[in-house]
């Protein structure tokens, strides 16, 4: 759905969009008590070397549960929290979740670990985004580079010069970016080489068409080697299979993340199941 349709799909003498209205308003009053009423939790799903599949970082990914709704995903609910203006405060409390997560950790005594946060458009273009995380990062104790920040090519088309500025900000105090669903969106190739990128993720529908459409293959190690000469390493998203996992390692993808591995889960059973203790 568009924004320019908005609410005015809300449509009494229309029952589809009377429904369709209904949930949406339903969806909106509940995400902006969400927070107050403690309904969120941060998922995590691992992210390993595509060489020998040791867990290097993780992927905090939102979890919404409302007892009037059920569960939401956030393929439903971010989309709506950006267009009511609350993404921001959203991306917030997520951020500062993970910080307070990373140290948790650490105190446990594990070894430290990188999280990815997604962050959306309203948040890269804000100007006070560095300084937020660097507050975070300063509360918690936590170096910056246990951060890796997300954001999708979606954020630059509005103003590219403000995410620029906080990307190199962002570098500054030591965290890392990565542009989330490559190959998806508005690229501007020459100008993605201008900034401080670590990972490029190529996006799942590339993986998840490998072995059947034919073309997708070679568009993977396009992007493979393109991101290899842009001095940036691959990350990729939606991995099932181990034959998925094979012929992007061998065409140079550093890490894969997905299903094959493990998919998000409470922190806690993260824990469990890939921070390893001192003592192993
Ligand atoms: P994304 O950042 O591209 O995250 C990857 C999505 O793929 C996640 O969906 C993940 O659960 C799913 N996934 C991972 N491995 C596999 C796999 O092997 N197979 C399949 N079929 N799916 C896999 P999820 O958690 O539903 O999140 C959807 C999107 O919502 C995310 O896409 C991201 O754009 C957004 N999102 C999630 N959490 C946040 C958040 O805290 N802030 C913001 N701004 N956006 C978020
Ligand atoms: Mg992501
Ligand atoms: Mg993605
Ligand atoms: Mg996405």
């Amino acid at each position: 759905r568009s924004k320019a349709q908005g609410r005015s799909t809300f449509n009494l003498f229309n029952p589809s969009f009377t429904e369709q209205g209904m949930r949406q308003l339903q969806i909106e009053t509940a995400l902006r008590g969400a927070i107050d009423k403690d309904e969120f939790e941060v998922y995590y799903q691992p992210q390993a070397k595509a060489q020998n599949g040791v867990v290097i970082a993780a992927e905090a990914l939102l979890r919404w549960h409302n007892d009037e709704i059920g569960k939401i995903g956030p393929a439903e609910f971010i989309p709506i929290a950006e267009e009511i203006g609350i993404i921001s405060q959203i991306g917030e409390w997520v951020l500062k979740q993970v910080c307070q997560q990373i140290k948790a950790w650490q105190n446990k005594g594990h070894p430290p670990i990188t999280v990815a946060v997604n962050i959306a458009p309203e948040q890269i273009t804000n100007a006070e985004f560095p300084k937020l995380v660097q507050d975070l990062l300063e509360e918690y104790d936590i170096s910056g580079n246990q951060l890796e920040i997300e954001i999708t090519e979606g954020s630059f088309i509005d103003s590219p010069d403000k995410v620029k500025t906080n990307l190199y900000a962002l570098k500054q105090i030591g965290a890392r970016i990565a542009i989330d669903d490559f190959g998806t969106g508005y690229s501007n190739l020459s100008y993605l080489r201008k900034l401080p990128i670590d990972h490029l993720k190529i996006d799942q529908s590339f993986i998840r068409g490998m072995f059947s459409e034919d073309g997708n293959r070679q568009l993977i190690k396009t992007i493979l080697s393109m991101s290899d000469n842009l001095g940036m390493q691959s990350i990729a998203e939606g991995v099932e299979s181990q034959p998925q996992a094979d012929f992007l390692h061998e065409g140079g993808c550093s890490i894969i993340q997905g299903y094959l591995l493990a998919r998000p889960e409470p922190a806690d059973d993260f824990e469990k199941h890939f921070l390893p203790t001192k003592e192993e």
